[in-house]
């Protein structure tokens, strides 16, 4: 494994990395930890003259509220979102969320804006950004666009992203009253092999809303809208288990076969919901 000669430019503003993406074109990518961009190269999946660190943006390291909701900058590492106090105190199944990405190591350098780029499909941010009906700020040539996450990541290393865009912004809406959210997830190597998150609110002592995501099974994560209408009709938790099973929609790979994973995701639903429910408290 070794890398070819490249050059690291390092702009301060958008702008500035606009400029640099459009002189050297193809041979030009964004950088930011580099956890994937470097192991990539490194294999020889890719070769780049020209490194653009979009680290030394200063927007894209803030995490602040925009309105109700968390704006957290596309370069903000994993940890400095979970350390953020903002996010600890008033997003913390977010925060708890990304204390469960790889290791300290890697959440030192990795990026939120990364991750979501790169669009692996074993990503635990992708499935809970889900869940709780994220958006994703892009900036380019012809300015900022909002892109709900649901049309952000495409499929396995595909996303919404054109050429030269950048991910300027995550935006995070709060946790309505009454609702709570839960993340888990099974990895057997260093990716997750199953993610699952779910956003419940109560009302009145039933779930009046229910999102549930589940990711990193196959091509891209998705929403599991019928075994949330079951849920919001009180369906009991062996259906529920059975009805995520049956709804999911794996594909094989080195993590397990099809049926093995719908079976996964059947217990992993069960115990989420559950842990959503208990968090939001009182539910049928
Ligand atoms: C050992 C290991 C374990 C891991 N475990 C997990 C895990 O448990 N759960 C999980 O979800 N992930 C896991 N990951 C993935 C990790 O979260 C990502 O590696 C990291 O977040 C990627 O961010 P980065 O800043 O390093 O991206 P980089 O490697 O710098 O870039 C990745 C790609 O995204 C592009 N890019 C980067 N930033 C932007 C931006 N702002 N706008 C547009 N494009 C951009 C780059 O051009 C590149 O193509 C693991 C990774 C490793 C190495």
């Amino acid at each position: 494994m070794r890398l070819t000669p490249f050059e690291i430019h390092t702009p301060t503003t958008l702008e500035e990395a606009a400029g640099l993406i459009s002189r050297h074109g193809e041979d030009a990518v964004l950088y930011a930890g580099g956890t994937e961009l470097l192991l990539v190269m490194k294999l020889g999946f890719a070769e780049y003259g020209h490194l653009i660190d979009i680290k030394g943006i200063p927007e894209l390291s803030a995490i602040d509220r925009d309105g109700p909701d968390l704006r957290i900058g596309g370069c903000a590492t994993h940890r400095s979102i979970e350390t953020s106090a903002l996010v600890r105190d008033d997003w913390p199944a977010l925060a708890e969320m990304l204390r469960g990405v790889a290791n300290v190591r890697v959440r030192g350098s990795g990026t939120l804006g990364g991750n979501l780029a790169f669009a692996d499909p074993h990503s635990d941010p992708a499935t809970f950004l889900l869940a709780v009906g994220a958006q994703v700020e892009v900036w380019g040539a012809g300015g900022r666009r909002m892109v709900p996450i649901d049309q952000f990541v495409l499929g396995p290393y595909w996303t919404a992203l054109e050429a030269g865009e950048v991910i300027s912004a995550v935006l995070v809406p709060p946790v309505p009253a009454g609702g709570a959210v839960a993340h888990r997830k099974i990895a057997f190597h260093e990716r997750p092999a199953v993610t699952v998150s779910c956003m419940v609110r109560n009302e009145g002592g039933r779930v009046a809303e229910a999102r549930i995501a589940v990711g990193s099974v196959g091509l891209a994560p998705a929403r599991l809208t019928a075994t949330e209408a079951a849920m919001m009709a009180g369906e009991p938790a062996d259906r529920l288990q059975a009805l995520a099973q049956d709804e999911c929609d794996p594909t094989e790979d080195a993590n397990g076969a099809v049926d093995y994973k719908r079976h996964l995701v059947g217990v992993l639903v069960r115990r989420t919901v559950d842990e959503a429910r208990a968090r939001a408290g009182g539910t049928n």
